[in-house]
């Protein structure tokens, strides 16, 4: 089966969150699933950069008013299409916005150009390559499956998977006429949304299949709360909405053979993770002492529940704890969190930034990775936490309910437990939540045993690529 699969970033080669990661490990894991999978991205400069050997597929004189170039590669076992649109994608900043975080003006434009590609090669662009199934993730990539609902390529199987629903790709109406679709693309059941354009939504009622990255986001987000305006549609399509977890990569996050950490080990021989202790609190700033270390490696944002951390750190260094940060995001935030590093020296240690390799010491030296989100569709760093064993210590939402057992009595007991989880978001339950953590510190076999049942979780893509290999089946059968 051939797929193409479509999406703003990919692991190694851009990334901001968990999007690129899983859209950089689904390929090969689909691959033991009998999955060809070719992935469609944008020509950023650090894409480029890395193409090395690129076949020209494809000219464009004017998509949307820019030269562009549709090129493959193979980089670092990617299969790649390649949109090289140098007026679009070769800029200094994000991928999304300049480096000051402003969103570029024209995203509408760079997107939908990305979408129109992407349902050129579902329509036979491409000589000798034809996908069966194609899949989209985001916003960025949702407008593929409008494209094709309303062209030459209709039947041929969408799957579209919301990564957050709180990104949309909401624009104006005055855009719909500059995008090439068909009049009777515009209404409810097509772009329009809420009087506006809406890449997303667009793609959400022209998938054959939604996809998104935990059980319990998927039934969260048909709740207004979570829904973000797009509850009524989901439930309106709940026939076709799946909930599969995420997987992690595990030859990229691997303790026992992990080129980014001073000393490897496994589950059976934790006490390698001493040497990445003493490296991750020298890193930080941090005293070295047998007191719980916890970490945050995250955007620094609202849904984060980065905000209850700033009052938590007073709480956690009086209970004893000590605290590593990595992130960035929220100007605000990334302002508030040095302060509270001043106040506590030696106790907690902030870096501003990102850092893949850092992140990796991190989980390998870190006692608990403290995740408070208020919504977390699926959530990567509890998953490697658990790989690592990095206890994680999470809010009971989405993907983190889904993947961490609560240290109850009776999970400690049976020896399942690989976590603390806490109810609700709120400072209340965050402190009881990190309290509980520090007591358990103190009962180290009973903490050891938690790391390893942590360790011993199936984090892998294997279950969930099949469960994917086997919707894109059920929809190529529907059609065939
Ligand atoms: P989201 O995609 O919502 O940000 P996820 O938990 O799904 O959250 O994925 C976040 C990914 O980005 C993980 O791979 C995490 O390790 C990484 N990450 C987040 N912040 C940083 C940072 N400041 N430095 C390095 N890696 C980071």
């Amino acid at each position: 089966m051939k797929l193409l699969s479509i999406a703003s970033e990919i692991y190694p080669l851009i990334k901001t969150g968990g999007l690129a990661d899983v859209v950089g490990a689904l390929p090969g894991a689909l691959t033991g699933e009998g999955v060809e999978t070719r992935t469609l991205v944008p020509g950023y400069p650090a894409v480029i950069a890395h193409l090395g050997k690129a076949k020209i597929l494809k000219r464009y004189d004017a998509l949307f008013g820019v030269r562009a170039t549709l090129l493959s590669a193979k980089v670092d076992g990617l299969d790649l299409f390649v949109l090289n649109a140098a007026d679009f994608f070769a800029r200094p900043g994000g991928p999304y916005g300049d480096a000051t975080g402003n969103d570029w003006t024209d995203n509408w434009r760079r997107f939908a150009a990305l979408s129109r590609v992407g349902a050129d090669i579902a329509e036979g662009a491409v000589k000798g390559w034809r996908p069966d199934v194609v899949h989209v993730h985001d916003w960025q990539a949702a407008m593929t499956a409008a494209y094709m609902r309303f062209g030459p390529a209709h039947s041929v199987p969408k799957v579209v998977t919301i990564h957050n629903l709180a990104f949309q790709g909401r624009f104006d109406a005055e855009i719909f006429g500059e995008l090439g679709l068909p009049p009777e693309a515009w209404g409810v059941d097509g772009v329009e949304y809420y009087g506006g354009t809406g890449y997303l939504k667009a793609g959400l009622v022209s998938a054959d299949a939604i996809t998104t990255v935990s059980p319990t986001y998927a039934e969260e987000i048909r709740s207004p709360v979570h829904g973000m305006g797009l509850d009524g549609l989901i439930n309106g399509r709940v026939d076709r909405l799946h909930g599969i977890l995420n997987g992690v990569d595990t030859d990229i996050w691997n303790p026992a053979a992990d080129p980014s950490i001073p000393r490897t080990y496994s589950g059976r021989a934790l006490s390698g993770r001493i040497a990445n202790r003493i490296a991750l609190e020298k890193c930080f700033g941090l005293d070295h002492d047998d007191a719980p270390l916890f970490i945050i490696v995250s955007r620094l944002t609202w849904q984060k529940g980065m905000d209850l951390m700033i009052d938590a750190m007073d709480h956690l260094v009086a209970l004893g704890g000590k605290l590593a940060l990595l992130g960035s995001g929220d100007h605000p935030l990334e302002g508030a969190f040095p302060g509270a590093a001043d106040r506590h020296r030696g106790r907690v240690g902030v870096q501003i930034g990102y850092d893949e390799g850092l992140s990796h010491l991190m989980q390998a030296g870190g006692d608990a990775i403290l995740i408070p989100s208020r919504f977390e569709p699926c959530g990567l760093t509890q998953l490697y936490g658990l790989r690592y064993g990095c206890l994680p210590v999470v809010a009971r939402v989405g993907g983190l309910a889904d993947t961490v057992i609560d240290a109850n009595e009776a999970a400690v007991n049976a020896g399942a437990a690989t976590g603390i989880v806490f109810a609700p978001s709120d400072p209340l339950a965050l402190h009881g939540a990190i309290g509980r953590a520090v007591r358990l510190h103190g009962d180290k076999s009973a903490w050891q045993a938690m790391q390893r049942a942590a360790m011993r979780a199936d984090v892998s893509w294997s279950q969930s690529a099949a469960r994917y290999a086997a919707l894109y089946r059920d929809l190529l059968a529907q059609v065939r």
